[in-house]
């Protein structure tokens, strides 16, 4: 039975773009490797952090839709992200969010993991994971970065969602995805895979409201697809799991279908081809506003009516 492979990216939803652009690009360190427009919103920035090639699995992106309410937390929402980062390192980002002034929680242990809290500018829940055993994945450190190489975010690690009735999800998961269950710890289920990073845990929370998207919040979660035969076979096979899947959508960077899973979270297939380099140089990534072809006759319309954004 085909199956995803892991993370591809995570989408949620910001406030200004440049107090989010200072968090994860200038704090956190990673690399801004796009800068371009909501596809269904133009006015709106769509700003892709990852590592310095923009792999696959590294890449968590940001609509600043800074007019948005915050949230309404509740089920069917994924509630928190968690960020891959090397072995030894959790000190370094302790003191580096501490003086920084983020509120930063204590250290946590999850699953044998040792686990950094801390919240974005605009309320959203991110952890820092120092994995026990972390699962491959490609890494290009940035050097553009202020934070040094052997300490740099490697990429994604998981998301936590809030499910009304956790077993459908469950069901889902590993029947139209592909997922094993790894383990159950402190009312948290964890599902992923043993080979390639990225996955979710999972909370059941029957007494919580329906989830409401807000700024601070995720918006869809994607899954890793080889190429377009492996997405339309997973897009068959969630299909027959009983959700509806969207057509393909060619998102120019990657290929992608989305769908809701039973519990109400947003999916999407994501292919790992073309990639962030197809149409800009890998040594310029994310430094001009880039455009699909269709909106590039608007191109001096829509510039204007986004706000200026400074790195570094
Ligand atoms: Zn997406």
């Amino acid at each position: 039975m085909p199956r995803v492979n892991g993370l591809h990216h995570i989408t949620a939803i910001s406030g200004p773009p440049q107090e989010n652009a200072d968090f994860y690009a200038g704090l956190l360190g990673m690399r801004l490797v796009k800068k371009s427009v909501n596809q269904d919103d133009p006015t709106t920035y769509h700003l892709f952090y990852a590592d310095a090639e923009g792999h696959p699995g590294a890449d968590l992106t940001f609509f600043p839709w800074a007019h948005m309410a915050p949230p309404r937390m509740g089920h069917g929402l994924a509630v928190e992200v968690s960020l891959e980062i090397p072995t030894g390192s959790i000190e370094y980002w302790q003191a580096r969010l501490d003086t920084s002034g983020a509120p930063v929680g204590a250290v946590e242990q999850r699953f044998g993991d040792r686990v950094l809290p801390v919240m974005d500018p605009h309320g959203m829940k991110v952890a820092l994971v120092e994995p026990a055993a972390p699962r491959s994945r490609l890494f290009t450190p940035w050097e553009g970065s202020q934070v040094p190489a052997d300490r740099q975010v490697r990429g994604l690690h998981s998301a936590r969602l809030w499910e009304r009735e956790a077993s459908l999800t469950t069901a889902f998961l590993t029947e139209a995805l592909g997922f094993a269950h790894l383990g159950t710890e402190d009312g948290w289920m964890r599902y992923g895979f043993t080979d390639v990073a990225g996955g979710v845990d999972i909370r059941e929370t029957p007494d919580e409201r329906r989830g409401a998207w807000g700024v601070g919040c995720v918006h869809h979660l994607a899954w890793r697809v080889d190429d377009d035969t492996h997405e339309l076979a997973m897009r068959a096979q969630v299909e027959a799991a009983g959700a509806r899947p969207t057509p393909v959508i060619d998102r120019f960077w990657f290929k992608s279908v989305y769908f809701k899973e039973p519990g109400g979270v947003l999916f999407e297939l994501a292919t790992d081809g073309p990639g962030f380099a197809v149409d800009e140089a890998p040594e310029h990534l994310g430094e001009t506003l880039v455009l699909p072809p269709w909106l590039e006759r608007q191109r001096a319309v829509i510039e204007s009516g986004l706000p200026p954004l400074r790195l570094g």
